[in-house]
């Protein structure tokens, strides 16, 4: 009876594995469909993760923000969405350190206009950008006042009557801030040409030696040197009759002397005293010309009137480009403050 009861359950039960078996299989194959598809997501997600952090700026934000809509399937969606929320932050930090508003101007452009970005322009985000810009405006205000500063300085050397060095010592001791660096060399061709001026060669070389290009920054206190026709040389005026000869041999190397011989006086060739019998002016070491006095050979005399000149230029283009600064901190305090 018992084999006979447990057959047909047994075979009622076949069915019922069956498709257990089958539901299973299923499973496993829609799993491993998904598994499939996910894994690729998720490893070309790893790697853009990987390309974004190496370039931690505005265009790696979006390369990133692109990839997670691009691999939404991606088991490592938030992974990424944190990465891009961490990138956003290191931007933020780095354009503050930078003083570099033109990045902070960017970077804040993007959160408010990027779409691809809106996700992760968290609340948090925009507090570190509104400080960020805080803290870039309050410093640019702080370089402001000190360039504001100079500036005055600067306008009291240009209209004074006569150099105080004081006032030029203040100009050579100022270091201008980040945002004005592209006007330093202005600042050094003016308190260059104002050291020639006041004919103090110690501050003239020491701030020479600041000059990327030395030669333009002196080119504004010379003019040619009109002593020598521009040529550096003059001619040698010991042989000015036989240029590089010896006058005293005419470039022989031979002297007559006279000698007396016996009892009579003879006339006899001995080498020439003044040029040691070589022949040539030794003045000029025979070349025929000598330094120009006036020039020392650089065909260039400064000119202290031209040096003033020049002091006053670059002062004025230095007040010109302080101006320029402070207007542009007021356009962005009035793009901060919207
Ligand atoms: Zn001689
Ligand atoms: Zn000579
Ligand atoms: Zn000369």
């Amino acid at each position: 009876m018992n084999k006979q009861t447990n057959q047909p359950a047994e075979k009622k039960k076949n069915p019922l594995s069956a498709i257990i078996i089958v539901l299973v299989v299923l499973a496993v194959l829609g799993a491993a469909a998904m598994i499939g598809m996910r894994i690729p997501d998720t490893m070309e997600l790893e790697r853009k993760m990987d390309v974004a952090a190496a370039s931690i700026n505005a265009d790696g934000v979006t390369a990133l923000a692109a990839a997670i809509e691009q691999h939404p399937q991606a088991a490592n969606l938030a992974d990424a969405r944190r990465l891009a929320d961490e990138m956003i932050k290191v931007a933020i930090d780095e354009a503050t350190a930078a003083t570099d508003y033109r990045t902070l101007e960017a970077f804040t452009a993007a959160l408010k206009e990027n779409t691809a970005w809106k996700p992760y322009a968290t609340e948090e985000n925009q507090k570190k950008l509104a400080d960020a810009w805080a803290e870039t405006l309050r410093r640019m205000q702080k370089d402001q006042d000190q360039l504001n500063e100079l500036k005055a300085v600067a306008a009291r050397i240009v209209n004074a009557p006569a150099l105080v060095p004081a006032d030029i010592g203040a100009v050579a001791d100022f270091r201008l801030p980040v945002g004005l660096a592209g006007s330093e060399e202005t600042r050094i061709a003016a308190v260059y040409a104002a050291a020639i001026a006041l004919k103090a060669q110690d501050l003239a070389d020491s701030t020479l030696a600041l000059a990327a290009d030395k030669e333009k920054v002196r080119a504004g206190t010379e003019e040619p040197c009109e002593e020598c026709g521009r040529q550096g040389t003059v001619p040698c005026q010991s042989c000015v009759r036989n240029p590089g000869k010896c006058p005293s041999c005419n470039g022989t190397g031979v002297m007559k002397a006279t000698k007396l011989v016996g009892k009579k006086f003879e006339s006899v060739d001995q080498p020439c005293t003044r040029c040691d019998g070589s022949g040539q002016c030794a003045a000029c070491k025979g070349t025929g010309k000598r330094e120009c006095f006036y020039c020392k050979g650089t065909t260039k005399r400064v000119n202290t009137q031209l040096a003033v000149r020049s002091m006053k230029e670059n002062l004025k283009q230095l007040i010109a480009d302080i101006d320029r600064q402070g207007a542009e901190l007021e356009r962005l305090k009035a793009a901060a403050a919207r």
